[in-house]
């Protein structure tokens, strides 16, 4: 079996290398994996994949840059060589951005069939490119290994029982990967205090709005008078605040990190803050709370069993519910499939008929 795996920003490489390390396993199984360069990341050099332990792709298309229809329109005409050269029986996509509809596509057009992984999530708010991406790449894919109980069921809401498609709840890639680089974690090299707070923002909903990223900030920074928050900053982050007059002093802002080095921030964390869908669950896999900087989220079981708080971007209601709101802290309930995704996965794709 052949299959060919579509991957184009860094956290799609970090859930995939969970697959392909089992797809490895396999003596019957070749993966080709395919970067579409969307996201161009310096830091994504070969010490990179070897340190992750994930394989190099195979081919790197270099598109980057670029608007998102002319990303996806370019992305759609290379993937189709690659697909008409390799002949693949699957190509595998992952989550929600250009290069998984793009890919998903591809495929659909040339009628190989899709696996789409982390399939049925929804923000219900069309106005998220990834949303756009998701229900569209949902629609085409053929196996959809949905990571949650609530993804099934918004597909199911949706009528997918009545497609040609098999629908999987496979639990979430990301689970396998964290339990994988737990052990290989890395204190960063900066001054971190025993207790502190690890926050990110990156979302176009915060960074675009000048009124909510002020606000988030200006929280942070009040937080930040008693209790260390480390901030690796998205380099977009980073450009729109430099042109803000922000009065952000006391925040421990700092280039973004490594995966090794952010898994040990996670892990040795009192708390996250974040707009990040992947950090959300990565808090919930290492035991910590978190508070969410956006209105809505598609890991909705988390706020459902007060794991993680819903605060959108208001400085009053987030130091609000910093200080008042009570987490649950009993992790032990499985909601992500505890680190079996993969495997599930894999067997799916061997006996898939
Ligand atoms: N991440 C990282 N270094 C950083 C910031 C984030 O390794 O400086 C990781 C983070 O732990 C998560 C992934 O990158 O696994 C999430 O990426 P991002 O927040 O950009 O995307 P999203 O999850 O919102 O799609």
């Amino acid at each position: 079996m052949k299959i060919l795996t579509i991957l184009g920003a860094r956290p799609q490489f970090i859930k995939a290398g969970s697959v392909s390390r089992e797809i490895a396993k396999y003596d019957e199984i070749e993966e080709v994996i395919v970067h579409t360069g969307q996201h161009f990341d310096a830091n994504m050099s070969d010490i990179f994949f070897n340190e992750m332990q994930i394989p190099k792709p195979d081919y790197n298309l270099n598109i980057n840059g670029l608007s998102h229809g002319a990303m996806t329109g370019q992305m759609l005409e290379k993937i189709e060589e690659v697909l008409v050269k390799e002949n693949p029986d699957f190509v595998m996509v992952y989550g929600d951005t250009n290069s998984t509809l793009a890919g998903a596509l591809a495929a659909s057009k040339l009628h190989i069939k899709v696996a789409h992984i982390e399939a049925g999530l929804r923000s219900f708010n069309m106005r998220m490119p990834e949303e756009v991406n998701r229900i569209l790449t949902d629609r085409i894919s053929n196996m959809l290994f949905c990571p949650t109980e609530t993804a099934g069921q918004n597909l199911k809401n949706e009528g997918y029982d009545n497609f040609d498609c098999k629908i999987i709840k496979s639990g979430d890639v990301m689970q396998d990967g964290a339990m994988f680089y737990k052990d290989l974690a890395s204190k960063p090299d900066l001054d971190i205090e025993d207790n502190y707070i690890l926050c990110t923002i990156h979302r176009a909903e915060n960074t675009d709005d000048e009124k909510r990223l002020k606000d988030i900030f200006e929280a942070l920074d009040e937080i930040a008078k008693e209790k260390q928050v480390i901030l690796p900053l998205h380099p977009r982050t980073k450009k729109i605040i430099e042109n803000l007059e922000l009065n952000i002093e006391n925040l421990t802002i700092i280039e973004p990190v490594g995966y090794l080095e952010m898994v040990w921030l996670i892990d040795n964390c009192d708390m996250v803050m974040t707009d990040s869908g992947g950090l959300q669950k990565e808090a919930f896999f290492f035991e910590k709370p978190c508070i969410t900087l956006r209105d809505e989220t598609e890991w909705v079981e988390l706020v459902e069993n007060r794991f993680n708080v819903l605060a959108g971007a208001s400085e009053e209601k987030i130091l609000d519910l910093y200080t008042n709101f009570e987490f649950n802290n009993n992790f032990s309930i499985d909601l992500y499939g505890a680190g079996t995704a993969s495997v599930k996965i894999i067997k799916e794709l061997l006996t898939y008929e």
